[in-house]
C-alpha cells in the first residue's frame, strides 16, 4: 500500500468504549488493508488495500482530542503495520496524551523486527507500543478462553521490556489487568 504522509486508510470511524480490544475502555482505530488473509478472519472487509476510506491524520488527531473516559488506544484492522508511518504519528500523539497503546498485527514480532532492518519506521512504531498482539489468526488454534486474542499462537508481548531485554517478554496478564482495569475512580451519576 502506498503511504501518504497526510492520510491514513481506515476501515471505519474511530470506535470508542470498546472493552474487548485490550484492558479498560478503549478507542479502536480500524486500519484498512491486510494481506494475511487468515482463514475465518472476522474482518475480511478490511483486507482490500484500496478499500475503506482515506482520512486525514490531522482529523484522527482531532477526534482523539475529543475522547473522554478512555483508558487506551488500540490499533487493529486490517493490519496497522501496512501503514506504519501513519500509525506511528497517531501512536506518538496518543502516547503524549497519556494513553497506553495496544496494536494487533498478523505479523510476528520477529517479522516486524526483520522489516525494521529495512525501514526504521517499524522500530519507531514499536517504541510507542505498550502491548503487541502478534501473529496471524489460526483457526485450528482458536481458543475462546484466551485474553484479548483469538488463537493460541498469538502472543501478548510487552514491547518495551522486549526491546530493552532483547528477547520476547510476554505480558504478565494478571498483574497488568489489575493495574489497568481498576485504576479509574468510580463515577457517580
Ligand atoms: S491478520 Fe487479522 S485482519 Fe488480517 S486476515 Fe488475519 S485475522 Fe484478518
Amino acid at each position: 500500500m502506498q503511504q501518504n504522509s497526510k492520510y491514513i486508510r481506515l476501515a471505519a470511524d474511530l470506535q470508542s468504549d470498546s472493552i474487548v480490544d485490550g484492558p479498560g475502555l478503549r478507542t479502536v482505530i480500524w486500519t484498512q488493508g491486510c494481506l494475511h488473509h487468515c482463514k475465518e478472519c472476522q474482518n475480511p472487509q478490511t483486507w482490500d488495500m484500496e478499500g475503506g476510506g482515506l482520512v486525514l491524520i490531522s482529523d484522527v488527531l482531532d477526534a482523539i482530542d475529543e475522547l473522554e473516559f478512555q483508558d487506551g488506544i488500540t490499533f487493529s484492522g486490517g493490519d496497522p503495520m501496512y501503514q506504519v508511518e501513519a500509525c506511528n504519528i497517531i501512536a506518538k500523539y496518543c502516547k503524549k496524551k497519556g494513553y497506553n497503546i495496544w496494536v494487533y498485527t498478523g505479523f510476528t514480532y520477529e517479522e516486524v523486527m526483520k522489516m525494521a532492518k529495512k525501514n526504521k519506521a517499524y522500530l519507531d512504531f514499536l517504541k510507542n507500543i505498550d502491548i503487541l498482539v502478534d501473529g496471524r489468526f489460526e483457526i485450528d488454534k482458536r481458543d475462546l478462553n484466551l485474553l484479548f486474542r483469538g488463537s493460541k499462537n498469538q502472543r501478548l508481548i510487552d514491547v518495551q521490556k522486549t526491546l530493552k531485554e532483547k528477547k520476547i517478554v510476554l505480558l504478565d496478564e494478571k498483574e497488568y489487568m489489575e493495574e489497568h482495569m481498576f485504576k479509574r475512580e468510580p463515577m457517580y451519576i
